[in-house]
């Protein structure tokens, strides 16, 4: 019998979704034997009854959920627990489910604030006001859906990747364990390491040293050339069948995407002390908390000082 399969998305891009596609032909296979009972992204199946004729919201029961995004309004907070009532496994698929996402860096501003900029603010508005009675109201900051709602699996990336997905979906359809790589971008990174001081940080647009065509090993680590490289501080598990990870193969730094090592960890501690390490001087960043907490800003970015 196929396992129903319910997906939600909150405060979102939907590269996420566009990862599931991305699975490529053994997304069939998935297909198969699943029966796919919500998912907004892709079917006309509304929360209120297709007429808007219920007074709560309802998803249908189903075996496996998937939310993509943060929580950012109140209706994004009743679908969580929502979605979190009715599926027996609740998966939190991307960065913005695991963390908040880019959304949460606005965890800097009280809601408020953010209405003003936005509504009134900004010189691209005509002042208009505030949006009617009928839009949900804004929570009073980015939440990561396991801050809501207890969750079954996180799957970080910005935007996750297909062999995650997919490994992930087919244990579970198969009834065996999914496990998630535990070690550090840069413990999968197969760059050079020389441990030689840099002076100054370049600016991320300029190409680092590499020859096209060769083996990732002979390429310099991209910190030690001076780039802001996240990957001491960041999950591993972006690589594909290779185990690369995904934005070194590209030669490019990694920026963080799966967030801190550990639920316990503080990347900005972690990243203070790589720099550190090889002579360069955090305080060249300027925006250190953002940057550090780029997509893990629910719970761990919080309102600036009044400027
Ligand atoms: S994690 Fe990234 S790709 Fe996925 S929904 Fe959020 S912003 Fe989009
Ligand atoms: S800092 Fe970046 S380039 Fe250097 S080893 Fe770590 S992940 Fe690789
Ligand atoms: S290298 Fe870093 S930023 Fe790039 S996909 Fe991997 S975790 Fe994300």
């Amino acid at each position: 019998m196929a396992v129903r399969l319910a997906e939600e998305w909150f405060s979102v891009c939907a590269g996420c979704e566009v990862t599931i596609l991305d699975i490529g032909e053994p997304l069939l296979d998935v297909l198969k034997q699943v029966q796919i009972v919500h998912m907004p992204v892709l079917m006309d199946h509304k929360v209120y009854g297709q007429t808007g004729e219920g007074t709560s919201m309802e998803i249908p029961e189903a075996e496996v959920g998937i939310i993509t995004g943060g929580i950012r309004t109140e209706e994004n907070k009743e679908l969580a627990k929502e979605m979190r009532k009715k599926c027996k496994t609740l998966i939190a698929l991307g960065s913005c489910a695991c963390f908040g996402g880019i959304p949460a860096l606005a965890n800097q501003y009280l809601a408020e604030e953010l209405l003003e900029k936005v509504y009134h603010g900004s010189k691209s508005t005509d002042g208009n006001g505030l949006p009617g009675k009928d839009v949900p109201a804004l929570t009073d900051r980015v939440y990561a859906v396991h801050e809501v709602v207890p969750v079954d699996l996180s799957l970080p990336g910005c935007p996750t990747t297909p062999e995650m997905v997919a490994g992930a979906l087919t244990s579970l359809l198969q009834g065996t364990p999914f496990t998630m790589s535990n070690k550090s971008v840069c413990d999968e990174c197969p760059t050079k390491r020389e441990k030689k001081s840099v002076a100054t940080l370049k600016r991320r647009l300029d190409a680092p040293e590499f020859t096209a065509g060769a083996p990732l090993s002979e390429m310099r680590c991209l910190m030690e050339q001076g780039y802001l490289c996240l990957g001491p501080a960041t999950r591993g598990g972006c690589g594909g069948s290779d185990g690369v990870p995904r934005c070194i193969r590209a030669y490019m730094p990694c920026e963080g995407c799966f967030g801190p090592l550990t639920d316990k960890s503080n990347p900005m501690v972690d990243m203070m002390g790589a720099l550190s390490s090889i002579g360069l001087d955090p305080k060249q960043i300027p925006d250190r908390a953002a940057t550090f907490n780029r997509f893990a800003g629910a719970g761990r970015l919080r309102p600036l000082p009044k400027r």
